[in-house]
């Protein structure tokens, strides 16, 4: 038996102890009431604790909420909320029941090296992490049965201060595992849960915490352990370390490690998902346990290929993950045994050459090939690993090659304002969250008043000027910057002048000087009198990424230029939080990566939701989401080998499309009422196209339809014949 225990560290009031629960799970994210029950307790406080509820319940005056178990109209929204959640969490009809009445015991099980939940809850890095966490939100509300398998960092993903040079700054600051919604997971003993691996020369233990996603588990492996080695205690310290010896352990771990702990926790998933190649070395575990029930090495590959799913997201082969051979022997000389395989035979299995001619163990290859659903994440992104890993596969044409694709979404209701929801909900219906997948719906949008949408459209961009001034001036109170970071940090935004926003990773490939390449004629287009632009950069470059952090120096060079009048702004520290005021406050967002490199991008699908205007490459999601009258496309679908004349046709189509179309148009003579009816129309064609194509709605019930349904038949059509044949003696 498994005991889960929740800290019981607040003084609440009985009347209202039930806060507690909504702090220890993380549906509160995506639904509103929560966070403004809080604000409504004490919003100064809430801000203060970066929206944590744990924190925030621990300091939270007693005597004002006191006051508040005497307050009518707190305590019914209270106990509405409580009964939401209630409701939620007991609900047994979901799309899932009702689609698949006869898979209702199977379980999925999903694996991802990192989660992005929330912004309060450091254990992600960008865009993977964020389509895992929105994965696990969106199975919950479907009713899909999964539990995730990831880890618990002890430093999270750096904080980023840029100095007044432009230089990027990482801070590594720990986490307090304290102040997360952890649940605590005991045996029957009450020692915590614990599972080992073995590694050359050690053993490895591993904690295991839950967190819990609305009706899906979160399962989070932890390493700083005293019984560990000191430097095995670092393992789970942070993530993307670059010393590959650190990163194989970590691989072993959460592949190998992360079978070992859903066995230990009496999960019995059926279907596995690898969410990138980091987890692969869970086909091994897999085919290994098979094994040890008495198949043979080919029937075992066989039953793991059929269960298991492996998304992969890298474009390019320099991006993937591999590890040189020495160290494979290093970590694996135990395990190849136990497959009955010679250290050859292991190795040749995912043996891959590089580039510089050596030879290395690909963690794509090794789930490729013990995957029998395989997916990009954009119809391009599909294109490409066709081709990339068609000599897999040598005897087929590249378009046969049977990798798929399913293209990434968003979860709606994480990155939907407030304020537009009560929008969707007043035109759309009180249900519409429900049918967000389904563009009928969506024709709806026509009847939101142009006056009301544009008041929400405003009302969300001063608050995004609002944020960005709060933070400059919390900067310039606490720390000694200079002031023309003060100005680069949006001082003199304008909150009704044309915005546009960049944040992304801050990697070459992404070009975020694309729009610097013609400074003067930028120059020119800012600071127009008649038609002011403004243009907000954030993002990070990886620790490592010198040529990243590069680009970071020459945004921000601009940024502090006096010629742009303080127009341009880049944002430090860009996080969950910042994305949700950019993608909603801003109007258009630009998006110039070098294609075909990015895969598919999400960050884009958060801003049109919200009624902001894309204006991108043709590439990753964007590439399908375009139709003409929804945004605006930077070139055409022509590649160039060259770098430069590709960087020169991009940057040349994007001034043309901002001079001629995007600035005339949001300042285009307005109507008697004053609002720019066509910039409107625009919004109103963007939402209904894109919404429900690139929720994350459409995007886990492709996964359930088209992956794991097969995978999950396969499997129970197995054990159906095994226990036929256990009864007679005879083989199906
Ligand atoms: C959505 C998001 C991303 C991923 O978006 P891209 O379009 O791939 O850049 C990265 N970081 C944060 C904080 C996000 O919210």
């Amino acid at each position: 038996m498994i005991k889960r225990e929740v800290p019981n560290s607040f003084d609440l009031p009985r009347r209202i102890r039930r806060l507690a629960d909504l702090a220890y799970n993380l549906w509160w994210v995506w639904n509103p009431e929560v966070p403004r029950l809080f604000k409504e307790i004490n919003s100064i406080l809430w801000d203060d604790c970066y929206h944590n509820p744990v924190v925030f319940l621990r300091k939270v005056d007693r005597a004002r909420l006191n006051q508040l178990i005497n307050d009518r109209y707190f305590l019914d929204k209270y106990d509405r909320t409580i009964h939401k959640f209630d409701s939620y969490m007991a609900e047994t009809d979901t799309w899932y029941s009702r689609t698949y009445p006869d898979l209702k015991d199977e379980l999925v099980a999903y694996f991802s090296f990192e989660f992005g939940l929330h912004e309060s809850l450091m254990v992600y890095a960008g865009g993977l992490g964020i389509l895992s966490g929105d994965h696990l939100k969106e199975a919950s509300d479907l009713g899909i049965p999964l539990v995730a398998v990831g880890f618990l960092y002890t430093y999270g993903y750096f904080s980023q201060h840029i100095t007044e040079d432009g230089w990027q700054e990482a801070n590594n600051i720990p986490i307090n595992f304290d102040d997360l919604p952890l649940v605590s997971l005991l045996d029957e003993n009450s020692e915590p849960i614990r599972v080992s691996i073995d590694l050359p020369g050690r053993k490895l233990y591993a904690r295991v915490y839950e967190l819990q996603v609305g009706r899906v588990k979160l399962c989070l492996m932890h390493t700083n352990l005293v019984e560990n080695d000191p430097k095995d205690r670092q393992l789970t310290d942070r993530l993307y370390i670059s010393d590959l010896e650190l990163r194989i352990s970590q691989e072993f771990l959460l592949g190998i490690g992360g079978v070992r702990a859903l066995r230990e926790l009496g999960y019995a998933p059926t279907v596995f998902h690898m969410n990138e190649g980091h987890s692969a070395f869970l086909a091994l575990e897999r085919t290994r346990e098979f094994m040890a029930q008495g198949l043979s090495l080919e029937d075992a590959q066989e039953k793991v290929s059929q269960t298991n799913i492996f998304t992969t997201h890298t474009p390019v082969s320099a991006g993937n993950d591999e590890f040189p051979l020495w160290l494979m022997d290093k970590y694996f000389a135990q395990f190849w045994p136990e497959l009955g395989l010679s250290r050859d035979d292991f190795i040749d299995f995912a043996k891959v050459e590089q580039s510089w001619g050596g030879e290395a163990f690909s963690m794509p290859v090794l789930a490729m090939k013990l995957s029998n659903y395989r997916n990009g994440v954009s119809e391009l992104h599909g294109e490409v690993a066709r081709k990339m890993w068609s000599f897999l596969w040598p005897k087929l044409k590249v378009e046969d090659v049977p990798i798929t694709h399913i293209t990434n979404g968003i979860h709606t209701g994480t990155w939907l304002a407030r304020r537009m929801g009560i929008l969707f909900s007043r035109y759309l219906g009180s249900d519409w969250i429900e049918h967000i997948d389904n563009p009928d719906m969506w024709l709806q949008i026509e009847n939101i008043p142009d006056v009301e949408l544009w008041r929400v459209r405003r009302h969300l961009k001063r608050k995004l000027v609002v944020y960005m001034v709060g933070r400059a001036r919390k900067q310039w109170l606490t720390t000694r910057v200079h002031p023309v970071q003060t100005v680069a940090s949006g001082v003199l935004l304008d909150p009704y002048a044309l915005t546009i926003g960049f944040a992304r990773r801050f990697a070459t490939y992404k070009r975020a000087n694309l729009i610097l390449r013609d400074y003067e004629r930028l120059i020119r287009i800012v600071t127009n009198e008649r038609m002011p632009v403004q243009i907000i950069f954030a993002g990070k470059a990886h620790p490592a990424d010198e040529p990243g952090k590069l680009l970071i120096q020459e945004v921000y060079r601009a940024v502090k230029d006096a010629r742009f009048g303080g127009r341009l702004v880049f944002l430090e520290n860009y996080d969950m939080n910042m994305a949700s005021y950019l993608v909603q406050g801003v109007d258009v967002w630009l998006n110039t990566p070098r294609r075909p490199r990015e895969a598919s991008g999400t960050s884009g699908e958060k801003a049109a939701l919200n009624g902001t205007l894309n204006f991108s490459v043709l590439d990753g999601w964007w590439r399908e989401g375009y139709n003409g009258k929804n945004g605006w496309a930077i070139g055409d679908d022509t590649e160039r080998t060259d770098h430069d004349q590709q960087d020169e046709a991009d940057a040349i189509s994007l001034y043309e499309t901002l001079e001629n179309e995007i600035v005339p148009l949001y300042y285009k003579q307005r109507s008697a009422d004053g609002l720019p009816a066509e910039w409107l129309a625009c919004v109103k064609e963007s939402i209904r196209t894109l919404a429900p194509q690139f929720s994350m709605q459409r995007m886990v019930k492709e996964y359930m339809t088209r992956l794991y349904q097969p995978a999950l038949r396969v499997s129970k059509i197995e054990a159906l014949e095994d226990s036929i044949e256990d009864a007679t003696g005879e083989e199906v």
